[in-house]
């Protein structure tokens, strides 16, 4: 079995996976994510970073290209910093406005979700609750520097990179996590398996849930290039959702005929097993299904909105979780309306409904 690549840089469980380009292309090295702008206790991640690269031989200005897997600020918050350096900053077309944005985008999108969740039922006292939780997690201390548009190199599915020892970095689109979503796959010399390196798509422990979208938030912003708090209050608020589960788990479907050895994953350790963990998502997310339409199909001619469904299968979740049962639930609402299976309505309230198809 091939070595890994090398460890990680980690940055908190926040993994940048290093591979060396292939020394007939010109050398130098290529990084899977760009890391996260973050200071604790007076260091910068930046500083934690540079020493990890430098321990494994990989001088900063080395680095030519930098593939970012999603426009998360976890992922993307050094793309900037990286394209200062020289190197090239490659992601979907998808996910360029966001990198172009920052972290600008990034705050008046989380501002849009709330009105989002309010427009599937969730009470107010539960939204605040939910805001109080997520100033409780880190995401807030992050920084996100937008990047200059001619920085950045559009990604396409099927693009390649060779890397040392006769191996092929393969860019593959994987919508879902995020519009603009990729993984990396690295595949052996003269041979079909590889490592996957899958981003937030495949994680060790946990499944991922899909996200609330709404890609136009992020347009606007990068072009007139204001923060959130200089725009009209209620400017995004008609900004469509993007419906990512469904996409979601194309996708996943689309990576398991790939012949992957090991997962190097955006977060956490890596797996050995990932037949076990391809099977651990479609487990999760059939079961999950399956309940969420059997609670629709229990409620009448009045359909059910997504915070019913989520109290109806999770009556003793704590609020500061509900959140994120309902951004999965709303994903599955939105697998059962595509696949024709329900329909979705919304009333004079703006509240959605949605309704088995009989
Ligand atoms: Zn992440």
């Amino acid at each position: 079995m091939p070595p890994l690549p090398s460890s990680p840089f980690t940055l908190g469980d926040n993994n940048v996976w290093p591979f060396r380009l292939d020394a007939e292309d010109g050398g130098g090295w290529l990084l899977v994510d760009a890391g996260l702008d973050v200071l604790e206790d007076g260091v910068a991640s930046w500083d934690v970073l540079v020493a990890q690269a430098r321990a494994i031989g990989c001088e900063i200005e080395d680095v030519r290209v930098v593939v970012v897997t999603h426009e998360h600020i976890d992922h993307a918050g050094f793309a900037a910093r990286w394209a200062d350096l020289g190197a090239a900053v490659v992601a979907m077309p998808a996910a360029l406005s966001m990198l172009i944005a920052g972290r600008s985008a990034y705050d008046a999108i989380r501002e849009r979700r709330m009105q989002e969740l309010r427009a599937h039922g969730c009470p107010e006292d539960v939204l605040d609750a939910i805001v109080q939780a997520q100033r409780a997690h880190d995401t807030h201390r992050l920084a996100w520097q937008g990047c200059v548009p001619s920085d950045l190199i559009e990604a396409h599915d099927g693009d390649t990179f060779a890397l040392e020892g006769g191996r092929t970095l393969h860019l593959i689109a994987a919508p879902g996590h995020t519009p603009g979503n990729l993984v990396a796959f690295v595949q052996d010399a003269g041979g079909t398996a590889g490592d996957l390196c899958s981003g937030d798509t495949l994680l060790p422990t946990t499944i991922p849930t899909p996200g609330l979208h709404f890609p136009a938030i992020a347009d606007v912003i990068a072009e007139i290039g204001h923060t959130p708090g200089d725009i009209r209050p209620g400017t995004f608020e008609e900004m469509e959702r993007w419906p990512s589960l469904p996409s979601f788990l194309r996708s996943v479907g689309r990576l398991r005929a790939l012949n992957v050895r090991r997962i190097l994953p955006g977060h956490g350790p890596v797996v050995e097993d990932p037949a076990r963990l391809f099977a651990q998502f479609d487990e999760h997310h059939a079961r999950r299904s399956q309940r969420v339409r059997a609670h629709l199909e229990l409620t009448g001619a009045d359909g059910a909105t997504a915070y019913e469904v989520v109290r109806g299968l999770f009556p003793r979740l704590p609020a500061a979780r509900l959140g994120q049962a309902l951004t999965e639930v709303i994903g599955h609402l939105d697998v059962l309306v595509e696949g024709g299976d329900a329909t979705q309505t919304r009333d004079e309230d703006g509240i959605f409904r949605t309704h088995i198809a009989r």
